[in-house]
């Protein structure tokens, strides 16, 4: 085993080793150039991502910030905005892309306790048209948000509101799967009533890079113009596009284990009195720690060989490559630690 391997990593799902049958799929992945639509194994990942999705098209990219910022910049033109969550990705992490790159303003609305915008906050923010305004084109959600999963009802409540108004629906789909797992609902189902969906295959799925953004024919071919500007165009990409399918065949299931390994995690750390934990819906969760306990937790916590973002409001995150027994192992490790420092 690699030295890799002997890390219990809590820090992100995007920590995730490929697997020797991913590896495998990759190896033997027929390819050919992507920027000329001639490679099979990324067509191949774009029809079954979007069939699965239940989408006309889809488009693989290099990552989740360009295949949201793509979707950001063929729904809305220069001058138009879109309404979003303040903790969403696409407004908070990825750099202002849509101010940067493609002129759009964000509207970032406050997000409710559970992750959702307030359906009255969406219609109040529709700006009238009006010259003073930005032209609010868009709704933007994210589902999972920090790990909590939206309501079926409220992601149809909200887009068929947006859709009323003219307005257009895109799902951040960075973890969808993990929130479809969650709900009992298939990916079709947890995805209805998006027009397009941006979904991470480099996240709880397991693959080492890429994400698809999936919709209409022709809102995908618009798209391919921008993913080429932005950088986006790759050769070829079937080495890295079958690992992704790879990803969408075997491991979307198998998340309700991570999210067992989460409630698991939670429960044990939920055992130790100076933490404050969030209990989990999904595979990312959230607790306080003492701030005076932080440094030292960080060292004793690198020394039994468990990588974590430590800090006050600090976010744990199951996956792949963390068992029952790695939970179990980072339970004893947390209550060790405390103990001591109790003392
Ligand atoms: C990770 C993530 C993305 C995309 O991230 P990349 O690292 O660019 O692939 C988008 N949205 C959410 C919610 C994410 O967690």
């Amino acid at each position: 085993m690699s030295e890799h391997n002997t890390w219990i990593d809590l820090r992100s799902d995007t920590v995730t080793q490929p697997s020797a049958a991913m590896r495998a799929a990759m190896a033997a992945a027929e390819v050919g150039d992507d920027v000329y639509g001639d490679d099979p194994a990324v067509n191949r990942l774009q029809d079954f991502a979007a069939d699965l999705f239940g989408y006309p098209a889809g488009m693989f990219a290099p990552s989740g910030t360009q295949t949201n910022l793509i979707a950001l910049m063929t729904h809305c033109g220069r001058g138009d905005e879109y309404l979003v969550g303040q903790e969403a990705h696409t407004y908070k992490y990825e750099g202002g892309g849509a101010a940067v790159l493609g002129s759009i303003q964000p509207q970032p609305i406050a997000n409710q306790p559970d992750g959702s915008i307030a359906l009255a906050d969406i219609e109040g923010y529709i700006k009238p048209d009006d010259m003073h305004f930005a032209r609010t084109r868009l709704l933007a959600l994210e589902n999972t948000i920090g790990g909590r999963v939206l309501g079926q009802d409220y992601l149809l409540a909200a887009t068929s509101l947006a859709h009323a108004k003219g307005l257009a629906t895109h799902l951040d789909g960075a973890r969808v799967c993990n929130a479809a797992v969650r709900n009992g609902v298939s990916l079709r189902e947890a995805v209805k009533g998006f027009d397009t969906v941006s979904v991470c295959l480099s996240k709880g799925l397991g693959a080492p890079v890429g994400s698809v953004l999936l919709g209409p024919k022709d809102f995908i071919e618009q798209g391919k113009r921008w993913r080429k500007m932005l950088g986006g165009g790759m050769r070829q990409a079937g080495v890295i596009a079958a690992a992704a399918q790879h990803a969408l065949q075997h491991n979307v299931q198998r998340l309700a284990e991570d999210h067992e390994n989460a409630f698991e995690l939670a429960r044990g750390l939920g055992e130790i009195e100076e933490l404050n934990v969030t209990p989990p819906q999904t595979n990312i969760f959230w607790m306080d720690v003492p701030a005076a306990a932080c440094e030292p937790l960080r060292q004793f916590l690198a020394q039994q060989g468990i990588r974590a973002t430590v800090g006050p409001r600090m976010r744990l995150v199951t996956h792949l490559d963390i068992s029952r027994a790695d939970a179990l192992r980072t339970v004893a490790a947390f209550k060790s630690f405390f103990h001591d420092w109790r003392a």
